[in-house]
């Protein structure tokens, strides 16, 4: 009994394996299913819109799909990966190692948010559809979901450390000539500055999920920036 109520709080509450998809496993992490059961009762006491549901289920798979987008680009380039896990915050791929060709780096990052831009654009042209036989309620559901993922190819563009933006930065970087740690710490700080832009907007906007974003960019471009400078000083006196 007892083991049958612990397997019962970890399938509600736990890490736990979706399942596969491309022959990658996708865990869906605790963060993600504590946000959902939360949500639903939320909705289900009525304090929060029914719609919300849907929008979130939309764009998570968003998200999913944009993983997919790096994983097999990187597949193509013969890197494999362990497992794609969803998070609160979003997805991250685990990728078996990482791809150190500048050229191929820089097709990887950007993969994720062309699935978005081509999501958004399928979409588009699907509600366009919907519009023209005079179906409104789905277009707006179509138009929502372009709304979505415009919003993930933009955010995950933009040049900050650890999203794509930040990883296609420091790939144009090496493409120009700069070394990898120097490609690296210019990226980072990039990423510093830009992270705090968007913390003072967030704060002025009242927008607590995108500061709480801006945070961990922060503290992820400087930990990035400290593991960088530590393996350049590690590489120079060795
Ligand atoms: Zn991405």
């Amino acid at each position: 009994m007892k083991a049958v109520a612990s397997r019962a709080v970890r399938v509600l509450l736990g890490t736990t394996q979706l399942g596969r998809l491309w022959d990658v496993p996708v865990i869906m992490d605790w963060s993600l299913k504590v946000y959902f059961w939360v949500m639903i009762v939320l909705v289900g006491a009525g304090w929060w819109e029914a719609s919300t549901l849907p929008v979130l289920a939309v764009a998570y798979t968003s998200v999913l799909l944009h993983e997919f987008g790096h994983i097999l680009t990187a597949r193509r380039f013969g890197v494999s990966t362990r497992q794609v896990s969803m998070f609160v915050f979003g997805g991250i791929a685990q990728l078996e190692s990482r791809v150190e060709d500048p050229k191929k780096m820089f097709l990887v990052s950007v993969a994720g948010p062309l699935v978005n831009v081509g999501l958004a654009g399928l979409f588009f042209a699907i509600g366009f559809v919907f519009t023209i036989f005079e179906m409104e309620a789905l277009n707006k559901a179509c138009m929502l979901i372009v709304l979505i993922n415009s919003v993930l190819a933009v955010f995950n563009m933009l040049p900050l450390y650890p999203t794509d933006g930040g990883q296609v930065v420091m790939s144009l970087f090496r493409m120009a000539g700069m070394d990898r740690f120097k490609a690296v710490i210019v990226a980072c700080w990039i990423s510093l500055f830009g992270a705090v832009l968007l913390g003072v907007f967030a704060i002025v906007q009242g927008a607590l999920m995108i500061s709480l974003v801006a945070v961990f960019i922060i503290l992820a471009s400087r930990q990035e920036l400290k593991n960088t400078r530590a393996a350049r000083d590690l590489q120079v006196t060795s």
